[in-house]
């Protein structure tokens, strides 16, 4: 915390495009070491090293490319008005998206003229440990960015550290709400990036095909452990019988196993009590009355494994149709119109992301503005950009990563 409180006004005194200069390096040093951080976060967290090679890595450098072209036109990001860095800012990470979580919260911190301590999740330390020797790498000037790998209590104690202007996290609700009570009334700036059961709505209309491909990488995408994962897939009544089968025929196709094998589809699960969380919760569906069928496949003696999982049969009220279950586990409802759609979209707690599968371009627009989701997607899903903004509403959180509106939580307007 020292060696970021005296690091950050010389940070902050320097040129926009001095600062940029610095992310640049970064970025261009996580695209030389691509193959390296890839096999490292594979090896530490279970995704398969296909993901990594193509989404986490190349993401993260693209992060450190955005908010370096944006460290000398910050004001332009804001409206045009004066800005001013907080100061030194504490960061949370999880263990889904290791390496990419570690560039969302630092490239933009550091493009506004905060320093900044990240501490990654418990699981999954390596790849922010082999940033931080990026950025030792990069001549980065000492206490700008320290890693400050450890537990949960060693978040708890960094939110409540009496000299820091900032927190960001990225996690578990419960968690959220623990720092931002944490803070109350503090004049600590707090952004909060939380759970989601993020609705994948399917119309009668849309490219079937098509779309089984999009719901696939909704939620086997690393393992389910995907915060705006399409966990609840909305299927038009009239096609479900049919997406459902062409679904479940493509899940029998997918390739579980070792995260090391470059034709693996969905790797390992993260840690033992994430494994215990998804098989109590996919115990609670079958409880309830739901249908469940799990693809059969060989899975690995070593290790924690879940293999792909469909729920029909599932009502609104189901733990598995409310909860966030964080695996590769869909739970299916239907409905018969697009008010229907919207509604039982909106029925949740949470509200960081929607899918929208239609061929009518105003069917996407009227239901993507009446849905409470802070990112929804049309005809893809799970499609990341560092120039767009991604966040949540209700107990997803609030605050926005990416894009300008990324400035914005890292920024004093005036
Ligand atoms: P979590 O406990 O919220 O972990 C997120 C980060 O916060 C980790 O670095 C964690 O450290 C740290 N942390 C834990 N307790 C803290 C506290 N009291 N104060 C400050 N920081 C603290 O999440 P989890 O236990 O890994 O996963 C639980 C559930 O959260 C998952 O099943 C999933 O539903 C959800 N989740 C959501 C996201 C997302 O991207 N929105 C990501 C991960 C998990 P440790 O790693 O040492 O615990
Ligand atoms: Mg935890």
């Amino acid at each position: 915390m020292e060696a970021a409180r005296a690091a950050q006004p010389r940070w902050a005194g320097l040129s926009g495009l001095e600062r940029g200069k610095y992310l640049f390096r970064v970025a261009r040093l996580i695209q030389e070491r691509a193959r390296e951080l890839a096999v490292v976060e594979s090896m530490d967290g279970g995704k398969p090293v296909r993901e990594s090679r193509d989404v986490d890595v190349p993401l993260a450098a693209a992060h450190f490319f955005h908010y370096a072209g944006w460290a000398d036109k910050l004001s332009y990001g804001v409206g045009g008005r004066e800005v001013a860095p907080l100061g030194v800012a504490a960061q949370i990470v999880p263990w889904n998206f290791p390496l990419l979580m570690a560039a969302w919260k630092l490239a933009p911190a550091l493009a506004c003229g905060n320093t900044a301590v990240l501490k990654p999740a418990e699981t999954t330390p390596l790849t922010a440990l082999l940033l931080a020797e990026i950025c030792q790498e990069a001549e980065l000037p000492e206490g700008v960015v320290s890693i400050i790998p450890g537990d949960g209590s060693t978040g708890a104690t960094l939110v409540r550290e009496p000299d820091i202007d900032k927190v960001a996290f990225t996690g578990s609700t419960s968690v959220g709400k623990d720092i931002q009570a944490a803070l109350a009334g503090r004049g600590v700036s707090l952004t909060l990036e939380l759970g989601g059961k993020s609705a994948n709505v399917v119309f009668e209309d849309a490219a079937l095909d098509q779309a089984v491909e999009g719901i696939v990488n909704g939620i086997f995408f690393n393992q389910g452990h995907v915060c705006c994962a399409g966990s609840r897939l909305l299927i038009q009544e009239s096609v479900a019988d049919v997406v459902v089968g062409k679904l479940w025929e493509r899940m029998g196709r997918l390739r579980v196993g070792d995260p090391l094998d470059k034709n693996t589809d969905v790797g390992a699960i993260n840690s033992r009590e994430q494994l215990e969380r998804i098989e109590e919760l996919v115990d609670a569906g079958e409880g309830e009355g739901a249908q469940r069928r799990t693809v059969a496949c060989e899975l690995p003696d070593r290790g924690f494994w879940y293999a792909p999982t469909i729920f029909t049969e599932v009502a609104p009220a189901h733990r598995i149709a409310v909860e966030e279950i964080f695996g590769p586990v869909v739970s299916v409802l239907t409905f018969r119109t697009q008010a229907e759609a919207i509604d039982k979209a909106n029925n949740s707690a949470y509200g960081l992301a929607a899918g929208i599968w239609t061929d009518k371009g105003a069917k996407a627009f009227e239901v993507a503005s009446a849905l409470q989701a802070g990112v929804v997607w049309q005809n893809t899903y799970n499609h990341f950009d560092p120039s767009a903004a991604f966040g949540g509403y209700k107990e997803s959180g609030f605050g926005r990563e990416g894009g300008p509106a990324g400035l914005r939580p890292y920024l004093r307007i005036a």
